[in-house]
C-alpha cells in the first residue's frame, strides 16, 4: 500500500512550487499525494513568514493536526518552509508534537528523513547556496498548470521582507534544466507554466538572461501559456519586454509590485528604484503590449508613512490604473531592517488608510472590467465555475473568466468567450465561436 502524504500549504506562490516539488520528491518514495489528513501517513505544514496572522493560522493547524496523531501514532507531522527557517529555535518549545522541522533548502533530503528512525524530533533548516532541486520534478495539482522555480532566494534585502534570511541568497536554475522540467510537464499533460523567482526577471545563467529564458520556454511543444511572477522594477530590460512583445505564448499579464509610490518610501524600504522608474516601465509595457494586465503589490503604513507619503500612493492609483493590487498594513517583522525601526503609524491611520486604498483600487479594477464587456477573450479551462452551471477559466491578462457554454468543454482546452458582465474580480459570460 503506498504511503499517504497531506500537504497544507500557506503564503506566496513560491510555497505552492515548492509543495509540488515535495509532492514530486517524496513520490519518488512510494508517497501518494492525499486531501484528507485522516488518511495520511506523513502531514506536512508548508509555512510562510512573511506575515505575522499567517503564523498564527499555523499554530493553530499545527495543534488541529496533532490531534490525529493521538489514534494513529505512527503519523509524522512536519513543519517545512519559511516559518521553520524563521522560527527554528521556538517550534519545538511551542508545538512539542512537530516530528519535522526542514527549510525550504532541505526537502531532498526529506525521503531519507521519512525513512530513518527518530527518537527525538528532527531539525534541518541549513541554508545551502547551492541547493536549485534540480532534477526534482514538480507535481501540477490539477494536470493543466504548474509552477517551475527558475530562481532562488534573494538578494535584494527590502527592509521589510523577511525572505532573503529565510531563503537565503539569489541563485538561477541553468536554462538547460528549466527546459527540461518545462518538457517534462508537458509531457504529462500540463499546458501552462508560470516561472517563478523572487525577482524572476533577475534569473541569469552565463550570457543568457531573462528574455532568452522566455524564448527558450516558449519553444517547448504542448506549452500553450508562459507566465512568470513576480519581477522586480528595477530588473527589467528592453530585450525583457521585447520578448514578452513577441512571444505569442507569453501571457500579457505582469505583476510588477510597487509597495509605495513615495520615492522617501521605497527609500527607506530599499526597493532600489524610484516612482518615475516604475511609472515609464508600466508606460514601456503598455506601449509594447497594449492589452496587458498589470497588477501590483502595495504597503501602507510603513516607518514613517506621513499623510503626503499615503497621498502619493493614491495618487498613482488613479495614474497607473492597475487592474488588481495586493494591499496591505505594515506589520514589522523579527529579523528585518525594518523590526529595529519605531513602528510609529498608528493603527487607526493604518487601517483607514488602507480601507481607503482598497476602496478605490477596487472601484478602478471593477471599471476596467466593465469596460471589457463585448469583447472576446481566449479562457483555459480549469474547471467548474464554483456556482451554477458554468465554467470557470483564466483569460491570457490572468482574468478570472466564468462562462456558459451549450456543450461540455475539455479541461485545457481553449474557448473564445464574449464577456457579458463583470465585478472587481470576474469576467462573466458565454463561449462564442472561434474566428
Ligand atoms: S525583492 Fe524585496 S520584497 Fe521581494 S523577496 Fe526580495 S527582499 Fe523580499
Amino acid at each position: 500500500m503506498p504511503r499517504k502524504l497531506y500537504i497544507e500549504t500557506y503564503g506566496c506562490q513560491m510555497n505552492v512550487a515548492d509543495t509540488q516539488l515535495i509532492a514530486g520528491e517524496l513520490s519518488r518514495f512510494g508517497y501518494e499525494s492525499t486531501d484528507s489528513p485522516a488518511d495520511a501517513d506523513v502531514m506536512l505544514v508548508n509555512t510562510c513568514a512573511i506575515r505575522e496572522n499567517a503564523e498564527v493560522r499555523v499554530w493553530g493547524r499545527l495543534a488541529h493536526l496533532a490531534e490525529c496523531k493521538k489514534t494513529r501514532p505512527w503519523v509524522t507531522l512536519g513543519i517545512v518552509g519559511c516559518m521553520a527557517q524563521h522560527l527554528r529555535e521556538h517550534i519545538q518549545a511551542k508545538a512539542p508534537y512537530v516530528d519535522l522541522v526542514v527549510g525550504p533548502d532541505a526537502y531532498r533530503r526529506l525521503g531519507d528523513i521519512l525513512l530513518t528512525d527518530r527518537d527525538a524530533p528532527f531539525v534541518d533548516v541549513r541554508l545551502d547556496r547551492k541547493e536549485l532541486y534540480e532534477g526534482v520534478d514538480p507535481r501540477s495539482d490539477n494536470g493543466l498548470t504548474a509552477f517551475v522555480t527558475v530562481e532562488r532566494g534573494c538578494d535584494k534585502f527590502c527592509t521589510f521582507c523577511i525572505v532573503p534570511y529565510v531563503r537565503g541568497r539569489e541563485r538561477s536554475v541553468p536554462m538547460d534544466e528549466v527546459v527540461r522540467s518545462v518538457r517534462a510537464l508537458a509531457a504529462d499533460g500540463v499546458r501552462e507554466v508560470t516561472l517563478l523567482g523572487q525577482t524572476v526577471n533577475a534569473w541569469r545563467d552565463g550570457d543568457h538572461a531573462f528574455g532568452d529564458l522566455l524564448a527558450a520556454v516558449a519553444q517547448v511543444e504542448g506549452i500553450e501559456r508562459i507566465r512568470f511572477t513576480s519581477p522586480h522594477p528595477a530588473e527589467f530590460t528592453a530585450p525583457i519586454v521585447e520578448a514578452m512583445a513577441q512571444l505569442d505564448r507569453v501571457m500579457p499579464a505582469l505583476h510588477l509590485p510597487l509597495q509605495s509610490a513615495s520615492d522617501t518610501m521605497l527609500e527607506r524600504m530599499n526597493r532600489g528604484h524610484t516612482y518615475a522608474h516604475y511609472r515609464d516601465l508600466v508606460r514601456r509595457f503598455r506601449d509594447a503590449i497594449p492589452d496587458i494586465a498589470i497588477t501590483t503589490d502595495l504597503i501602507v503604513g510603513f516607518v514613517g508613512e506621513s499623510e503626503a507619503d499615503f497621498e502619493q500612493t493614491m495618487a498613482a492609483v488613479e495614474e497607473i490604473r492597475w487592474d488588481a493590487a495586493f494591499m496591505f498594513a505594515y506589520s514589522p517583522r523579527s529579523g528585518t531592517k525594518a523590526h529595529e525601526w519605531t513602528d510609529d503609524v498608528p493603527e487607526p491611520d493604518k487601517n483607514r488608510r488602507l480601507e481607503t486604498l482598497i476602496g478605490r483600487q477596487e472601484a478602478i479594477s471593477a471599471e476596467i472590467n466593465a469596460a471589457q464587456v463585448g469583447r472576446r477573450f481566449e479562457v483555459m479551462v480549469e474547471g467548474r465555475a464554483k456556482r451554477g452551471n458554468g465554467w470557470w477559466g483564466r483569460t491570457p491578462q490572468f482574468k478570472n473568466a466564468v462562462f456558459d457554454s451549450p456543450r461540455e468543454p475539455r479541461l485545457g482546452e481553449l474557448v473564445t468567450m464574449t464577456v457579458t458582465s463583470s465585478t472587481a474580480h470576474t469576467l462573466i459570460g458565454e463561449e462564442s465561436p472561434s474566428t
